[in-house]
């Protein structure tokens, strides 16, 4: 087979992922790829299935879409290379598009900096009301099919060098996006458009896409569970209450908040006596909180804010848009009350997005792709796809590049949670770092113990994370981090250190995994727990609480090695990881060793320091000899 590939050269195990891509989407089938870093599953799965695309529309004259999806923007950009490395080899004129939320792609600079929430809602009063010039100039220029080239060409370069042309032409950018996106095969977009849905139906529609014709290629698709749940979760407090009211006063309403205050309390003293939370029932929420009417009414005070204020953001389009959520009564969705630093907090939480599965099954064919789709046949079942391929491939890196070694002189287990097991973690973690000649990464189960054994670190330089870091706090760090070359990081596990982040240039020589992250055991967790358990044949505490405390153990520690010359060491520092339970699911991407992680550590580097010499011999051996032949 022929494929349509960027690059003159596969990598080790990428031309068997290709072959078996593009067989089980020509048998119509959804593909389960296990995959580790380093394999190329991007170039991979576009590869596969643009070449069946093509082939079809030449074979049968069959006309078919491809989405490639991802949970972050910043994962855009490789897809977006890949399409144009193949669409410049074969000189194939490939339409796709770079298909980012409104509002990174919105031109008009007096709403798109605002809150989300505030900001759909001052666009489409804008747009109805005439009075987006960017709009109208956008849906002038479309309806005589007049855009110019320089905006084209822009497009297929990504989001932002859309934005930055549609701008110059006083154009909106979304706009202009959903026009090319019904000319295009390929649209690389966020999970949120697929897999939100409160979004989906509309975003299809916009673009005129139909999901029977559309292959889907899901890039990290161990997120997808957790977050097709998050879109339809929210919160209230007392705090944001509150602050709702303020902004009323602010802009002279006569709405009162205090019967969502009332509420809130009332089901605080009710239900949690000396409980640290409790479920609550449809029935026990007022009929006030769930009256469309007011809820419309408080969405129009939001806007009034929004716009007379300039603000930013709204507690009252948050509370709008919670109380919206609030009324629906599908079982899968769950209320409980808790008090947060001594005030009630009621939290709408997802058990199931029981869109999920219908939703899959009703693409052509789906992609899934990840370092840690592991178990493949457990994805295949919480994702409900039926009939689907499951494949794992092996790491195209060299295995003794990797030192991976259990600890096992402590635990982080909540019973034996003190000072002295921090104390104790600290002193490893220092005596680990003296035999390391670079940095290393270190991370833990929770903020709590990250800052317990913090606590008793002495001297080096650490770079920190801390609990509700802002973005740019964090690429702060991270910038400070990849310029040292003897520093520690501390992070926490399932957090954005840990997770779809790549460590370029071997910046991290040893990552320390201390403890295992188990999500925290409250109501939610063991809701959802029984949910599976009736869902999934009694798997609700595998599949909600041991394996996705293993895959974030994985991401982490897969930090460090991200080419085939990286090399690094791996210490799980935890008694449990001697545990077959979790050995087994470990295995296949850590292989480890029990032993003494100091004396371990100290052979590697030395192992590494000698290989190094080697090199140089040979590298100076080879100089000489060319030298002399020269002469
Ligand atoms: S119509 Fe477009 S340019 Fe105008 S506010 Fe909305 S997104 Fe922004």
């Amino acid at each position: 087979m022929e494929f349509l590939f960027r690059f003159n050269k596969l990598r080790p195990f990428q031309d068997k992922m290709l072959n078996d891509i593009y067989k089980s989407i020509s048998n119509k089938k959804s593909i389960f790829v296990n995959a580790p870093t380093g394999i190329g599953k991007t170039d991979a799965s576009i590869s596969a299935a643009l070449t069946y695309i093509i082939n079809e529309k030449k074979e049968h004259n069959v006309d078919l879409n491809l989405f490639f999806l991802t949970p972050k923007i910043s994962q855009h950009a490789i897809a977006i290379e890949s399409l144009n490395g193949i669409s410049n080899k074969y000189d194939l004129n490939l339409n796709f598009i770079d298909f980012v939320g409104k509002q990174n792609l919105c031109t008009n600079t007096e709403v798109n900096n605002l809150e989300s929430s505030a900001f759909y809602q001052l666009c489409n009063k804008k747009i109805k009301e005439g009075k987006c010039a960017f709009f109208n100039n956008a849906k002038d220029h479309i309806k005589y099919d007049n855009i110019a080239k320089e905006i084209k060409d822009a497009a297929l370069l990504g989001h932002n060098h859309l934005l930055d042309s549609s701008f110059n032409y006083k154009m909106c950018g979304y706009e202009l996006a959903s026009y090319f996106a019904k000319s295009s095969q390929i649209i690389v977009a966020d999970y949120i458009h697929m897999l939100n849905p409160l979004i989906n139906a509309s975003f299809m529609k916009k673009i005129g896409k139909d999901l029977g014709n559309s292959i889907l290629i899901w890039d990290e698709a161990h997120n997808m569970l957790d977050l097709a749940s998050s879109y339809l979760e929210s919160s209230l407090t007392l705090f944001s209450i509150e602050n709702a009211q303020k902004e009323l006063n602010k802009i002279g309403s006569n709405l009162d908040l205090d019967y969502l205050k009332f509420m809130i309390n009332q089901l605080a003293d009710k239900k949690l006596s000396n409980k640290k939370e409790a479920f609550i029932e449809i029935d026990d929420i007022s009929k006030e909180a769930l009256n469309n009417e007011i809820i419309g009414n408080i969405e129009k005070a939001a806007v009034e804010y929004v716009v007379n204020e300039k603000a930013k953001r709204s507690s009252l389009m948050h509370i709008a848009n919670f109380l919206k959520l609030l009324g629906n009564t599908d079982d899968s969705l769950i209320r409980i009350i808790s008090k947060v630093y001594g005030k009630p907090k009621l939290e709408l939480s997802c058990m199931y997005p029981k869109n999920l599965a219908s939703l899959l099954n009703s693409s052509y064919a789906n992609i899934f792709m990840s370092a840690t789709l592991n178990p493949l046949d457990m994805y295949a079942e919480i994702f409900g796809v039926k009939n689907a391929v499951l494949e794992s491939y092996s790491s195209p890196f060299p295995k003794s590049n990797k030192k991976v070694i259990i600890d096992d002189s402590f635990t982080t287990k909540y019973e034996f949670r003190s000072i002295e097991e921090y104390k104790k973690i600290a002193v490893r973690i220092s005596e680990i770092k003296k035999k390391i000649p670079g940095n290393i990464a270190v991370f833990f189960p929770s903020f709590d113990v990250l800052e317990g054994v913090f606590r008793y670190m002495q001297s080096e330089q650490i770079f920190i994370q801390r609990k509700n870091m802002h973005n740019i706090e964090i690429n702060n760090i991270l910038m400070k981090f990849n310029k040292s070359n003897n520093s520690m990081l501390f992070g926490v596990m399932g957090g954005s250190l840990s997770e779809g982040i790549d460590y370029t240039n071997n910046i991290i020589k040893c990552i320390i995994i201390v403890g295992l992250p188990f999500s925290n055991p409250n109501l939610k967790t063991t809701m959802k727990i029984q949910y599976f358990d009736k869902l999934f044949n009694g798997k609700g505490a595998q599949y909600i609480y041991l394996i996705p405390a293993i895959i974030r153990v994985i991401q982490a520690s897969g930090r460090a090695i991200r080419s085939e010359s990286d090399r690094a060491a791996i210490v799980l520092m935890d008694k449990r990881y001697k545990f077959n339970i979790y050995k087994n699911i470990i295995k296949d991407s850590l292989p480890v060793n029990l032993s003494d992680s100091i004396n371990e550590i100290e052979l590697f580097w030395k192992e590494d320091k000698k290989k190094q010499q080697n090199m140089q011999e040979a590298l100076h051996g080879k100089m000489c000899k060319e030298d002399i032949e020269s002469v």
